[in-house]
């Protein structure tokens, strides 16, 4: 699907800032909102820091993008919205995992232990990786 229909199948208008980041994040699949902002302002120095931020949170609570923390606390957005777990490189590069088996064994072992009362919302393994040792 094209940016432009992409963004307004989510009832959004697909005005030339939300198109420019959604490009974005087309290309960089995974990534803060600083590499975001280092990329538009590159090409498009009008745009403001405030309107990535602002285009960045209606596209997750539109659902076109998600949002995760990863393992040093750092927030990364994921042009992938639907449920997926993740493999963290050594390089930070993040790896889509999308196997829903694993999603209903985590779901089955661990619903035994949720509080009454409560409910399990997402379900986000991230596995990281590092460089093996020399042999
Ligand atoms: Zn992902």
């Amino acid at each position: 699907m094209e940016i432009r229909e992409k963004i307004k199948s989510t009832g959004l208008k697909a005005t030339p800032q939300r198109r420019a980041i959604y490009g974005v994040m087309k290309e960089l699949c995974h990534c803060s909102i600083d590499e975001v902002i280092t990329r538009i302002r590159g090409e498009h120095p009008d745009v403001t820091i405030s309107t990535v931020y602002r285009v960045m949170d209606s596209f997750c609570e539109a659902g076109l993008l998600a949002k995760f923390t990863n393992g040093t606390g750092k927030t990364i957005y994921d042009v992938t919205p639907q449920a997926h777990h993740h493999i963290q490189t050594s390089n930070d590069e993040y790896l889509d995992i999308s196997d829903r088996q694993l999603s209903d064994l985590v779901r089955r072992r661990v619903l035994p232990q949720i509080p009454d009362g409560e409910v399990i919302d997402k379900i986000l393994i991230q596995v990281t990786t590092k460089q093996k040792a020399e042999a």
